[in-house]
């Protein structure tokens, strides 16, 4: 198959590209288009066709559920048992945006899309691309991150090129996306609102809408709790660099002496040694590729470099990768989790001495001390 790569603006939508990927969609092709948070892989929603199509291109396991894409308020009924308060306030607020809700579906959402579950994951992207695509397509657009599964999520369209070449009808090259992280998950199918990714949309955030506590699967951020996350695909090693990646905590000049260590050890062991530092510290750290995401105090700048950085060290061969760690509150939880699972939550602490813990204390204690 070729893959027709169509440049397109979100602030001047081309109405004839527009309806030519809705085409390919509503014919039960694939078309890959920027969102707000990363590229999507997109096919119809309502065709069980499509959704096979969809974990085919990526590889991805079929238990892992799809979220559904909606451009109007009047198209989530249709697709949802019911609508409950908190989805409307929640909607009023951040929609379109960052923020995708489980809900429970209706018997227009084939199992195929949702992974064989009851319930639907939905939303409204804020991106006039996806948007208008979204109203070509006839509504519903499924789609997940459109990389090929474990790899990170693509923040440009040459990434969704790399791995969606020959697999897909057609890429929407909208740029590079604004926020660099997948969006925050929500369950509103059980009595307590409960976050299963964590995203730009925080905890905070939307305690402050709906006005009582949201809960966080105690998974995001805990390398093995013994039980399964509640978003199915949280369970698979998302995220994963080619070399092994380890995250050092602990006071600034420590991690910056530590990483430099190890960097040295690991290069005379003949090992490729990558290092994912800050505007504030890159200059500071020796090794064969230092990266920047961005700077410490503005953590948009981290989450919109962390993918374009971990793909690059693959391009690079790297084969041994260590990253400062970040701030675990607010934005910084999401960065976090990525990470984390990234680094399949190996974290070492640089402190007075040295010390590397074993999985199994780490099982209990990930909480990362800041500088
Ligand atoms: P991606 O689109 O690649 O960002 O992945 C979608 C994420 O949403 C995965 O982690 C899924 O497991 C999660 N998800 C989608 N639908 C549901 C659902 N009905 N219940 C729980 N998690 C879901
Ligand atoms: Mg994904």
């Amino acid at each position: 198959m070729k893959t027709e790569v169509a440049v397109v603006d979100e602030t001047e939508i081309d109405m004839e590209i527009i309806k030519r990927a809705g085409d390919i969609l509503k014919e039960g092709g694939l078309v890959a288009f920027p969102t707000e948070t990363v590229y999507g892989l997109g096919g119809d929603a309502l065709n069980r066709e499509s959704s096979k199509k969809i974990y085919a291109a990526k590889g991805r396991p079929s238990d892992n559920p799809l979220i559904v894409h909606i451009a109007d308020m009047d198209m989530l009924g249709p697709i949802v048992e019911m609508i409950p308060e908190m989805a409307e306030k929640l909607a009023a607020r951040y929609w379109p945006g960052p923020l995708t809700m489980i809900l429970k579906k209706s018997e227009k959402v084939p199992l195929e899309t949702t992974g064989g579950l009851d319930t639907v994951a939905v939303r409204m992207p804020k991106h006039n691309t996806a948007l208008a695509l979204i109203r070509a397509a006839g509504g519903y657009i499924a789609a997940p991150s459109a990389n090929t599964s474990g790899k990170p999520s693509p923040t440009q369209a040459r990434f969704v090129k790399e791995d969606m070449d020959g697999r897909i009808e057609m890429i929407l090259d909208g740029g590079a996306v604004g926020i660099g992280l997948e969006s925050t998950i929500v369950d509103l199918t059980e009595g307590k609102p409960m976050i299963l990714r964590p995203g730009y949309i925080t905890k905070e955030m939307l305690e402050e809408t709906l006005k009582i506590p949201v809960a966080l699967d105690r998974t995001i951020l805990q390398a093995d709790t013994g039980k399964a996350p509640k978003a199915p695909g949280m369970k698979y090693r998302h995220y994963a660099p080619k070399g092994t990646l380890t995250i050092v905590a602990g006071e600034e000049q420590k991690v910056i002496q530590a990483i430099n260590e190890r960097a040295e050890q690991m290069r005379k062991k003949g090992e490729k040694v990558g290092v994912i530092g800050t505007a504030e510290t890159a200059a500071l750290y020796r090794a064969d590729s230092v990266k920047s995401a961005g700077n410490r105090q503005k953590e948009e700048t981290v989450a919109k470099e962390l993918y374009r950085i971990l793909r690059e060290f693959d391009d690079e061969d790297v084969t041994v990768i260590y990253s400062e760690a970040f701030e675990n509150t607010g934005f910084g939880q999401a960065i976090m989790n990525r990470l984390l699972k990234a680094a399949g939550h190996r974290v070492e602490y640089a402190g007075e001495t040295f010390i590397q813990r074993n999985e199994d204390e780490m099982q209990h204690d990930i909480r990362i001390k800041m500088p």
